[in-house]
């Protein structure tokens, strides 16, 4: 690290330029040693490398002030800052200022050989019902999904086009001179690579459609609309590149009992007049048993009851959601005669119809005018 040279220096500017003039000596310097135009030449590449070490250093401020009063010892440990492995490292990085001055070279190649476009597959998209008992606990699913795989017998041959560099050269007069530019070729879109002999419905990546069963497990607490994507499951990348993802789309399926809010769950329970006058015990559902809760004596119609945590789990892991027991009174729509009767005495009983002036029935009434205005 001591025999690094100084960042002012490499890009040719003094301590006091400003981000513009620095950001244009990076250009310069750059353009002079960029690998395109100094195929195979070590020491450009190394120009290179220490350029874009200098410019993300004093691109950016905190790095600058700290460069600025300590040196190289104030940007990174033993070794050194930066850490630009390769020329990809560097268009990634500074793509943006090279723009599309080197054609289809700038930041666009990923890996492989030199200058070869890697293709990864196109995502495919599946829909997977789940019901709330799956939702609760999250699923492990086997889907059959149609996709494009590597066709077997298929066999690669060179493109004739760039000679299996991927790329095609073009010189080109710039306001710099006479420039090499490279773009990716149009004959094997940058593989490199064709298919030689297409066995019966291969297509011409040689890729071929096929079904396939694809295992996958999907998190707790998912919902209807949400997208999650399986890295690596899509369709084949064309000549051996990777494979794109799978995109699953959730779709809920409606449950016989309960209704869903987030992570809450609402059960609609019905019990009778009697049983909310007089108080009981009812069994009512969850996602994985049947649990007894107690109706206290005068539980009034819209009352809820929760069960914590007997909801649906939230998807980032932030608890879990309640079930909660709404209870509605049971109002008979037929009655036999014996009913009727019985029903005709409590109406004639005290306290079995509301009094607007009497003080334990004003919360009825305050409720009521709440819910309906008047
Ligand atoms: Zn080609």
């Amino acid at each position: 690290m001591s025999n690094k040279r100084d960042f002012y220096e490499i890009l040719g500017v003094d301590k006091n330029a400003s981000a513009q003039e620095i950001k244009k000596a990076y250009r310069k310097v750059a353009m002079k040693y960029h690998p395109d135009r100094n195929p195979d030449d070590k020491e450009a590449e190394e120009r290179f490398k220490e350029a874009a070490e200098a410019y993300e250093v004093l691109s950016d401020e905190q790095k600058k002030a700290r460069y600025d009063r300590f040196g190289h010892a104030g940007v990174g440990g033993p070794g050194g800052g930066g850490g630009f492995h390769n020329a990809e490292d560097i268009f990634s990085q500074f793509g943006d200022i090279f723009g599309d001055f080197f054609g289809g070279g700038g930041g666009r190649r990923s890996g492989g050989s030199r200058g070869r476009t890697v293709r990864r597959g196109s995502n495919l998209r599946v829909r997977v019902k789940l019901s709330l008992e799956e939702i609760v606990n999250g699923a492990h699913k086997k889907i059959k999904v149609k996709k494009l795989v590597p066709a077997d017998g298929v066999k690669f041959t060179t493109c004739t086009n760039c000679g299996g560099t991927g790329q095609v050269r073009r010189v080109q007069s710039t306001f710099l001179g006479q420039m090499q530019t490279v773009a990716p070729c149009g004959n094997c879109g940058g593989t490199g690579q064709m298919v030689g002999n297409r066995p019966p419905g291969v297509d011409e990546q040689g890729l071929i459609r096929k079904e396939e069963i694809v295992e996958i497990d999907i998190p707790g607490g998912v919902e209807e609309g949400m997208q999650l994507s399986v890295r690596g499951k899509g369709n084949a990348g064309p000549m051996g590149g990777p494979a794109g993802d799978l995109i699953i789309l959730i779709e809920e399926i409606p449950h016989e009992h309960f209704v869903r809010q987030e992570k809450n769950i609402i059960y609609n329970l019905q019990i009778s007049f009697a049983d909310a006058a007089l108080g009981t015990s009812v069994e009512v559902p969850t996602l994985d048993k049947t649990v007894k809760i107690k109706i206290p004596a005068g539980t009034q119609p819209g009352k809820i009851f929760r069960l914590r945590d007997k909801g649906l789990p939230d998807i980032n892991g932030y608890g879990k959601g309640d079930l909660l027991v709404a209870v509605n009174i049971f109002v008979p729509k037929k009655v036999n005669e014996r009913e009727r009767q019985l029903l005709e005495q409590l109406r004639e009983s005290d306290g079995f119809t509301p009094n607007e002036n009497d003080p334990k029935d004003k919360g009825f009434f305050d409720k009521m005018r709440d819910m309906f205005g008047g």
